[in-house]
Order: C-alpha cells, then structure tokens, then sequence
C-alpha cells in the first residue's frame, strides 16, 4: 500500500515514515502543497496524509485540486489546527478523517487501516477469499487453520492481491503499491516475495498467469 505523505515539518515527517514503513506501507513524502499535487496527478496512492499549514500551496487547496480532478483516494488531514470550524472546513473539502497533532502514530494507523478498507470496498477488517485470510492490524495470515507471519514487504503484496480477489496484477501494478520512490527495486524483486509467500502458505494461493500478472482465487 502506498501512500504519499505531505508534511513539511522535518521531525512529524520524519517520525510518520518510520511508523508507516515499519507498518508495511510504501511512503512518498513530500514537504510542499504544489509537490504533493503535482504527485496525487502522477501517482495513484492507496491513501494520503495531508497537512494543512504547507508552504507553496495549502493542503486544503491540494484537497480542492484532488477531489476537482476526480479522485477518490482517501484523505487523512494531519494538523495543529484543532477548532471545530477547521474539522468540518477540511472534511467538507473532501477528507475522510482529521487527526489533530499530537497524535497517538497507533490511532494514526488504525485510521490509516480503516480508510483503506473502504476504498477498497471492504467493512470487515481482515481480507479474506475464503482460502487465505490477512490481517492488517497483526499481518498475520491464516490458511487451513494455522497462522503465519509475514514480512512487511510480503504482507504488502498479499494484501494488494486479496483486495481484489480474481483481478491480475501486472508485475508493474505490484510495484507500484509496494515500493516508493526512493527505493531500488530488484527485478526479480517481486517473483522472490511470491516465492516467499508460497513457500509459507502452499504454492496454489497464488496463481501466475505468465507474462501477465497474479492473483489469488475468487470468494466461491
Ligand atoms: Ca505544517
């Protein structure tokens, strides 16, 4: 799950990476409101963090821009600006949830997993096609009765496939929801978490359709 932070204070933006890498989601940050556009035109994120006091342009002229276009992407506005009139201003604006700093990063993340799972259509918090569920609160995975645990990188790409249970996902949609910016990616990076990922759970939870992308199976 990727998603673009836009935050240009050093130390919360710094501090919101580690938290969010450490939770298994690839993060673009940007420190500036016309970067963070110009990113949400190019990109498309699972979710975004969005301050409100950004230099350049504000977030919530960035939340106007984004919804203009069209975008449905979640938004969670992060900021100090904690009256009642500012809340209503930035959820009318288009966001979808508002978190006054300081902030508990846990309750942060647990706002970030809900969000998701309501982009992705789902009300029920663990993913599931009926053969292999997961868990975004613990990552783990459960499959015949027995639990497993994932790498971050591997939770990642299971949960990017058992949200769309029965679509392929090219290599390249794969990496683009993994991995940000800044991150070299290998090119058999995405074959070796796969390989990780059956060798846990069984080799049939993921089919491969060659030359165009995996998916796991269906809800029968
Ligand atoms: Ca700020």
């Amino acid at each position: 799950m990727r998603i673009l932070l836009i935050e240009d204070d050093r130390m919360i933006g710094e501090a919101l990476c580690v938290a969010l890498r450490d939770a298994a989601y690839a993060v673009d940050w940007v420190l500036d409101g016309e970067t963070g556009s110009g990113a949400l035109s190019d990109i498309q994120y699972q979710a975004v963090l969005l301050d409100l006091g950004l230099p350049r342009r504000s977030g919530l002229e960035v939340l106007r821009k984004l919804r203009a276009s069209g975008s449905a992407a979640p938004v969670i506005i992060v900021t100090a600006r904690d009256t009642v009139e500012d809340r209503i201003q930035g959820l009318d604006f288009g966001a979808d949830d508002y978190l006054v700093k300081p902030f508990d990063i846990k309750e942060m993340l647990a706002r970030l997993r809900a969000v998701i799972r309501r982009q992705d259509g789902h009300a029920t918090p663990v993913l599931s096609n009926g053969i292999v569920s997961l868990d975004p609160a613990t990552h783990e995975a459960r499959h015949d009765g027995a639990v497993y645990t994932l790498s971050a990188r591997e939770f990642a790409l299971l949960h990017a496939l058992l949200s769309r249970p029965g679509s392929i996902l090219s290599r390249s949609e794969l990496e683009d929801r993994i991995y940000g910016w800044n991150e070299e990616i290998e090119s058999n990076a995405i074959d070796f978490l796969i390989h990780g990922i059956r060798k846990k759970l069984g080799p049939r939870i993921i089919k491969n359709l060659r030359g165009v992308g995996w998916m796991v199976a269906r809800p029968q």
